[in-house]
């Protein structure tokens, strides 16, 4: 997994540190983005990191892809792996059923 950088504002440019969580920059107030040390996969595709591992961590949904998320625990309530559906409206055509994601509503 690669591991988490620093933060950058998406105004002014500003690298934060990522020691603690936070959503946006100190200064103005702009949006972070997150920006990876992507140097140890460094030619490897995340095609090839994804499937070494997906025999050696059994997690399920989206976590199947760790080797390319963020360096962290993780929380699942069973995202992903949501069901394709025959459209009925038109042949050979699917539709992907993501209103089966745990939304956190009840
Ligand atoms: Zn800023």
């Amino acid at each position: 997994m690669p591991k988490i950088s620093h933060f950058e504002c998406s105004r002014c440019k500003k690298t934060v540190a990522a020691d603690k969580p936070q959503t946006v920059c100190p200064e103005c107030a702009g949006s972070l983005y997150v920006r990876y040390d992507l140097s140890p996969g460094a030619g490897t595709a995340a095609r090839d990191a994804i499937a070494c591992e997906r025999g050696y961590y059994a997690w399920p949904g989206m976590w199947r892809y760790r080797a390319v998320l963020p360096d962290v625990t993780p929380v699942t309530l069973g995202e992903g792996w949501t069901p394709m559906l025959r459209s009925k409206r038109y042949a050979n055509a699917f539709v992907k059923e993501e209103g089966a994601n745990p939304t956190g509503k009840l």
